[in-house]
């Protein structure tokens, strides 16, 4: 019999949205003409921008056609037009970034939970408490230690390093999941800063960039001096792009990035990280990668950026309930994600019990993200509008 990775077994069991689940079902079961408006998942409801799905057709009867069928991509990192067009992109934002440093992926959890097998199992990794739980559980199944940084209301649920915890891989995410914070330039060097005198690397998740609205903001820790010598980013067109069922993302090693092997001798990160995708990774369909570069073209961004001013529109209406209401709040505006204290004391849990059984509104409890969320309440600005703006009416009629 072969023996199993036991640290599996001692993975915290992630019952957040199966317990959503049941209670919702069981509520609904209950109570079956009761109107539930879901602010809970952090999935996309727009559809996505026309342009990009006529690409997507285009590409796909390309494939239909002897000349220009494609089978395997030869380097499996994605094919020139479409890291040429991230590059560009990144360009727009002032963040130079050679497409050869680019490699395309199915979207930022694969290569978020994948990128540590490049890493030995020793090292200590920190991450931000709350946090998006692939960080913690990738880290846990190969049995490496793992440390916090608090993430709270002190702080604003934005965690700076702590000079006397030495860490060797930092998870950072900023616009943040579950929180909705986002780092300044001038905490992002703090962060690079200690990185660089820690010999650590920072494993940086821009997901939710598109949602930045405010100057001063990085989209890219790549924007931060220093960041070249320390960080790896991923992205994702899940929350750009509307492609959480498309599946298409990028990670970006810098060319100059290196880690010192145990002979002493310098190694490219890019290289061992090309050395694992060659053996396990096949590359991204030719149709998703066109539509990938659509989206990067003037009318996709115009059409993309639609969809995003929905969510924002979305996210200010949640945000103006609270402040409305006194409550305190993370998130909303360079975010999709609200993440607000829970009135009168309350526990995650039971203001979700509340919130669910007397304004039939579905959130997330923030105690599922860690033991910060504790007493904090996530709800995502990506329903439809109208929905939206009911479900705050209720939730501002709720007696604490
Ligand atoms: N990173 C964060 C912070 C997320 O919240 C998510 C998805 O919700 C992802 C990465 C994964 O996105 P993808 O759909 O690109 O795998």
């Amino acid at each position: 019999m072969p023996h199993l990775n036991e640290n599996f077994l001692k993975l915290e069991k992630n019952y957040l949205f199966i317990n959503i689940a049941k209670k919702v079902n069981a509520f609904a079961a209950a109570n079956p003409d009761a109107d539930i408006i879901r602010m809970g998942i952090g999935d996309v409801t727009q559809p996505i921008a026309r342009c990009v799905i006529d690409a997507m057709k285009k590409g796909a009867d390309e494939m239909a056609v002897k000349e220009t069928f494609k089978g395997y991509e030869d380097s499996g990192t994605g094919y020139d037009f479409l890291k040429e067009a991230i590059s560009g992109y990144y360009k727009s934002f002032g963040v130079d970034i050679k497409p050869e440093e680019i490699r395309v992926n199915d979207g930022a959890k694969s290569d978020c939970g994948n990128i540590v097998d490049i890493f030995g199992d020793d090292n200590t990794v920190l991450i931000t408490d709350p946090a998006y739980p692939v960080y913690v559980d990738t880290n846990r199944m190969n049995g490496r230690k793992v440390i916090f940084a608090d993430s709270n209301e002190e702080n604003g649920f934005a965690a700076m390093p702590d000079s006397g915890v030495h860490a060797d891989l930092i998870y950072l995410c900023s616009p943040n999941n579950p929180t909705g914070s986002v780092y300044t330039e001038q905490q992002l060097k703090a962060w690079i800063d200690y990185a660089i005198k820690n010999d650590a690397i920072i494993i940086y998740d821009s997901a939710y960039e598109a949602f930045i609205t405010e100057e001063g903001i990085p989209r890219s820790i790549f924007a931060v001096e220093g960041a070249r010598h320390c960080a790896i980013e991923m992205c994702s067109l899940s929350k750009t792009a509307g492609f959480t069922g498309m599946r298409c993302g990028y990670t970006v090693i810098p060319d100059e990035l290196c880690a010192e092997a145990g002979d002493g001798s310098m190694v490219k990160l890019t290289d061992l990280w090309g050395r694992r995708q060659g053996s396990k990774f096949n590359g991204v369909s030719y149709p998703v990668q066109c539509a990938a570069a659509a989206v990067f073209s003037e009318e996709g961004l115009k059409q993309t950026a639609e969809n995003i001013k929905y969510y924002q529109r979305n996210a200010k209406v949640i945000a103006d309930a609270l402040d409305e209401m006194g409550i305190k709040y993370t998130g909303g505006k360079n975010s999709p994600y609200i993440w607000f204290k829970c009135p009168n004391g309350m526990g995650s849990w039971e203001f979700f019990d509340k919130l669910l059984e007397e304004a039939n509104v579905v959130g997330t409890p923030g105690a599922g993200f860690g033991k910060n969320g504790e007493g904090w309440f996530r709800l995502t600005a990506f329903g439809d509008a109208e929905r939206t703006k009911e479900a705050m009416e209720r939730f501002k009629k709720l007696k604490f």
